[in-house]
């Protein structure tokens, strides 16, 4: 049996170390392996946090608020129309998802926060 820090050659099958990159018994190079824990810190693979850029959505927030286009961007469609429609609540909703995204507290449609990264 396999345990996590142990992977199976991906030539010949044998159990091998996880961190093995080449099979001890048939000597052919490992691919990287994505269940290896020491290489994983380098993919964002958080599911909480959106794949929106942050800057892009609070640089169209300031500018272009008052008309949604942010929550558009964000795949928030519903409220970007009502934003549309009240002119970012005339000013104030703007305002306020200005400083949700400066807090890094802003979701996008998928209910992910929108961060600086
Ligand atoms: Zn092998």
């Amino acid at each position: 049996m396999k345990t996590e820090y142990e992977k199976y050659c991906s030539n010949c099958g044998q159990v091998i170390d996880i961190n093995a990159e080449i099979c001890p018994k048939c000597g052919v190079r490992q691919f990287t392996s994505p269940y290896n824990r020491y290489n994983s810190s380098t993919v964002n693979d958080d599911p909480t946090i959106s794949d929106k850029d942050w800057l892009t959505t609070i640089v169209l927030c300031a500018f272009l608020g008052c008309f949604g286009i942010h929550r558009f961007y964000t795949n928030n469609t519903m409220i970007g129309i009502i934003q549309l429609i009240t002119l970012g609540g005339c000013g104030i909703w703007m305002l306020v998802d200005i400083i949700l995204l400066a807090l890094g507290s802003f979701k996008d449609g998928d209910g992910r926060y929108v961060k600086n990264k």
